[in-house]
């Protein structure tokens, strides 16, 4: 997978060298790319802001240098990535206004072949560039939660590791991806090591049984019971049809009921 990362610090991303997602680029698996967007600027101070039109606080992303940059990064053929196949490279623009960032679009986005992320400052980048690029690049506003930072970076940072390490290859073992909290839309269970007694605190007896079966089905009880207790938003959008007869037994005891193929709060 080819990444494109354009932002006024490209220092910040300086820790997408580390750890998996920096060995999956040495390994040739990620081919990703930082650019500095002053480099797109044609005058001597490199001004990349502007105040902005109607007033207001704050200051704007001049819309030139990024339509320089994102050109050079692979939108300017129109249908062309690279990649042959006509097949628009996806444009990422970080914002508190964009849809909320998710696990199944962590997976979505994992299967495409190009993405371009495109970190805004100040008060974002001025609405046209989304438009014009628009003819080029399937452009999604992505937001990393219901709160504002001062930059796409850290917002570029999480999403490119969340999808990173859904690229085949670049997390060794594929089974640790299956069990984790969202992939089957609840949240995971809680997991221990060595030593079994630690500070007069026990690890849970089934766990230390061998019995891989009973193992398993306390591991789902406690799946929908953290998700009860943290994250009941999750329950409801779950589809009570992939619900076992244990499941339902567990729900009931947590105060849920089965609706059609809706799980709900009893009243
Ligand atoms: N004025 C903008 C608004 O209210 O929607 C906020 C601008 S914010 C200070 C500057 C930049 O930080 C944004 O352009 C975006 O790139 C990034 N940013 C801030 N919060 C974000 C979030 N929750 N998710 C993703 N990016 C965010």
């Amino acid at each position: 997978m080819r990444i494109d990362v354009v932002s006024i610090f490209p220092e910040y991303l300086a820790a997408l060298d580390l750890s998996l997602i920096g060995k999956a680029r040495q390994d040739g698996l990620l081919d990703l790319r930082v650019h500095d967007l002053r480099d797109f600027t044609t005058d001597r101070h490199r001004t990349v802001d502007d105040t902005p039109y109607g007033g207001g606080a704050g200051m704007v992303m001049k819309p030139e240098p990024w339509a320089q940059a994102l050109a050079s990064v692979g939108g300017e053929e129109g249908a062309g990535d690279g990649s042959g196949d006509g097949g628009r490279p996806v444009l990422i623009v970080p914002s508190p206004a964009g849809a909320v960032f998710t696990q199944a679009m962590a997976y979505e986005l994992a299967e495409e072949k190009h993405l371009v992320f495109a970190c805004g400052r100040y008060e974002g980048i001025d609405e046209r560039v989304l438009e014009w690029a628009g003819e080029r690049f399937d452009v999604r506003p992505v937001s990393l939660g219901d709160y504002v930072l001062n930059g796409g970076e850290v917002a570029v940072l999480a999403m490119v590791e969340a999808v990173g390490r859904l690229v085949p290859g670049v997390v060794g073992n594929p089974e640790s991806l299956v069990e984790e909290s969202h992939s089957d839309g609840l949240l995971e269970y809680p997991v221990y090591t060595k030593p079994s007694s630690w500070r007069e605190r026990e690890v849970p007896e089934i766990l230390l049984s061998g019995n891989h079966g009973k193992i398993a089905q306390w591991r789902r009880g406690q799946q929908l019971q953290r998700t009860a207790a943290r994250r009941p938003d999750l329950l409801e959008k779950i589809d009570a049809g992939t619900l076992s007869k244990a499941d339902k037994a567990e729900l009931a005891a947590l105060g849920y009921e089965v609706a059609g193929d809706r799980i709900l709060p009893r009243r």
